[in-house]
């Protein structure tokens, strides 16, 4: 969370403003995550679902377009969009980074598709080079959902410059936070300028009503948190970092699990531990490490479980929302399990987590 004491000052000072939302905080702090994501402009929102929304409509997607999005994500990622009539199109994972398979991507672009939105999941960046090149070439928007993502890199590069813009998530359970919060950042002004108007109500800078708008806007406590919270990143990066280490080492050598890694020579921000575990090889189903770890009173989840498509509303409309057979992020989804990190656990309760996972999963392996 940051300092508390940082955080109180910031919001006495608001309270004596007076000023509530959308103020000099959240300037404040569209200024900093400007410089986190590299690119000139960052306008934050109230959430990053709305974000999404509100990025999707600057891109000039409109109800009734498709937009294809991974399988494997949060199911956010297409709310969001169904949300305001936008058709989500799934696409297939790439097995080892979870990401959209640019092929799979290539596949599904039809007449209706007016759009492309990518997720960083778990933090790892999506093949950006060949996205940018397949919406270039189709003359698509390329959108991403970047909530797992900030302070990471792709090619040296900070998430957040790529595509036509990028949403950041500071919803409380992720790496910064804000209460709830999320912002949109780009390199285009003209891009930024169209977000901003549709976060106020469709209100232009010289106060006429051009679009049709939402309420999206950030308040100052939100901004108060969110700064307080950007301080820490880099300490609380550092910390993550060690504790995949120390996973790593833990669960070394055991047949059928595997830590999931991040880009090579790449900056993580390793917000998530997920491991997998291959039921065949292992002998033991995830479900099963889920339930023997949350007997032993630890918190585990099956992120993401199950997959996009195989929850409504799209279930029932595999026609519209998966025309092509999604294998690997079905596999995925029943393989990964996201285990405790973070600055509240330590070295001690690491190794008692591996402890539990190499228990259960030594006692089923079939022998060799
Ligand atoms: C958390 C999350 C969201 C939604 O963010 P909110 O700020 O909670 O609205 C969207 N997409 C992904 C991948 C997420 O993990």
């Amino acid at each position: 969370m940051g300092s508390r004491a940082r955080l109180t000052e910031r919001l006495d000072g608001a309270l004596d403003r007076l000023y509530l939302t959308n103020g000099p905080l959240v300037r404040e702090f569209e200024e900093k995550l400007a410089e986190v994501a590299g690119v000139g402009h960052c306008v934050a929102v109230c959430n990053a679902t709305v974000g999404l929304q509100v990025a999707a409509r600057a891109a000039g997607i409109r109800g009734g377009d498709e937009i294809i999005v991974p399988a494997f994500t949060w199911v956010a990622t297409a709310a969001a969009l169904d949300w305001i009539g936008i058709v989500p199109v799934f696409c297939d994972a790439d097995e080892r980074t979870g990401n959209l398979d640019p092929s799979e991507v290539e596949a599904l672009i039809g007449p209706r598709t007016r759009g492309i939105m990518g997720v960083h999941v778990f933090g790892y960046p999506c093949a950006m080079d060949e996205l940018t090149d397949i919406a270039d070439r189709h003359g698509l928007p390329l959108l991403f959902d970047a909530a797992h993502a900030i302070g990471c890199t792709y090619k040296g590069r900070p998430v957040g410059g790529f595509g036509a813009a990028e949403v950041y998530s500071f919803h409380a359970t992720k790496f910064v936070n804000s209460f709830e919060g999320g912002a949109i950042v780009t390199r285009d002004a003209e891009f930024a300028e169209r977000c901003r108007e549709l976060r106020n109500f469709g209100i232009t800078a010289s106060g006429e009503i051009r679009s049709g708008g939402t309420n999206a806007k950030m308040n100052e406590a939100a901004a108060a948190m969110g700064l307080t919270s950007l301080e820490v990143m880099d300490e609380l990066m550092d910390i993550n970092t060690l504790n995949h280490r120390r996973y790593e080492k833990g669960l070394e050598g055991l047949t059928g699990v595997r830590v999931r890694g991040q880009a090579e020579g790449e900056r993580a921000n390793h917000q998530y531990l997920v491991i997998e575990i291959d039921a065949s090889a292992a002998g033991i189903h995830r479900d099963e490490v889920h339930a023997a770890l949350g007997a032993q009173n630890v918190l585990s989840r099956r992120y993401f479980h199950p997959s996009c498509h195989q929850v409504e509303p799209y279930r029932s409309d595999p026609a519209r929302h998966a025309p092509r057979p999604l294998p690997r992020a079905e596999a995925l989804a029943e393989r990964v399990l996201a285990l405790p990190t973070g600055s509240a656990v330590g070295p001690s309760e690491i190794d008692k987590v591996c402890d539990i996972v190499r228990r259960c999963v030594s006692a089923r392996t079939p022998a060799r």
